[in-house]
């Protein structure tokens, strides 16, 4: 059985058809891909896929779990883990304190859950430390620990955030766009680091990323959607020779260069 799956997933945004029929699959420790050319629904499907967006149809189950009407939090302790376009950290923390209060945060939330199975709250609270230092030193963030986020740059900011979501042990990570706005060199060390990431930590990723060669060489396969419809699926080498994939990218080029005048 697969990790992740979606089932026939539709979603309108008034009488846009964003997300129309969406299957797709993830394996365990797999890194997949999804392509397609602005607007496709993309995004669209990671916060569907999160639990930010409501499908008007269709299913998502992660393991044995059903989490298609699942709160963000559940999706998240049940081992969805992700990154926001926007940064959400604590100003006033540290690195090493913003990781610390992810997963109390985290914690938190299953507290009854917690309460339940009578946990001792100073090995949690061991654990908790544990996992920050294996993420700091495999995000490579170990001498940024003492900074504050205002002193960092944004490129170290993103990797911040990654950290945050790795250290609450997901099971798949969905990044949307981790390198846009980052420095060529970060963007160039992304690609080794995400696999890292899944050899060491054994999740899966499922990567949306408009930087086409980082996406093609980290990810192991791809689907590419157009129009919310996923039109091809398959190792990065099937999906880029397919001719459906090939004119989606160019019919939108000629359209925005149209509109572009
Ligand atoms: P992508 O991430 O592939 O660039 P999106 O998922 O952001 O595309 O958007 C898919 C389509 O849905 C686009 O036409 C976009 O304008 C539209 N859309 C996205 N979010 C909303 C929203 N909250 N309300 C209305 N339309 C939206
Ligand atoms: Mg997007």
């Amino acid at each position: 059985m697969s990790l992740l799956r979606t089932e026939g997933i539709r979603l309108s945004f008034g009488g846009l058809l964003a997300l129309d029929d969406v299957d797709v699959a993830i394996e365990a420790g797999e890194i997949v891909g999804l392509l397609g050319p602005n607007g496709a629904g993309k995004s669209t499907l990671f916060n569907v896929l999160s639990g930010l967006l409501r499908p008007d149809a269709g299913r998502v189950h992660l393991g044995d779990q059903e989490l298609t009407r699942a709160l963000p939090y559940e999706r998240a302790l049940a081992g969805m883990g992700r990154t926001f376009q926007h940064i959400k950290l604590f100003p006033s923390m540290t690195v090493e304190e913003n990781l610390l209060t992810a997963q109390h945060r985290h914690l938190d939330s299953s507290a009854l859950a917690a309460m339940l199975r009578l946990p001792s709250w100073k090995r949690d609270e061991e654990e908790a430390r544990d996992r920050v230092e294996a993420v700091l030193e495999l995000i490579d963030l170990e001498r940024y620990r003492r900074h504050r986020p205002g002193e960092l740059s944004y490129g170290t900011l993103r990797f911040v955030e990654l950290a945050v979501a790795l250290s609450l042990q997901p099971r798949i990570l969905l990044l949307d766009e981790p390198a846009s706005g980052i420095a060529q060199r970060e963007a160039e060390a992304l690609g080794p680091l995400l696999r890292e990431v899944r050899d060491v930590l054994g999740c899966a990723i499922f990567l949306i990323e408009h930087d086409m060669p980082l996406l093609l060489s980290v990810s192991e396969r791809v689907y590419a959607l157009d129009f919310g419809r996923i039109i091809a699926a398959g190792t990065p080498d099937e999906v880029t020779a397919d001719d459906r994939v090939l004119s989606s990218y160019l019919g939108r080029t000629r359209r925005d260069a149209v509109a572009a005048g």
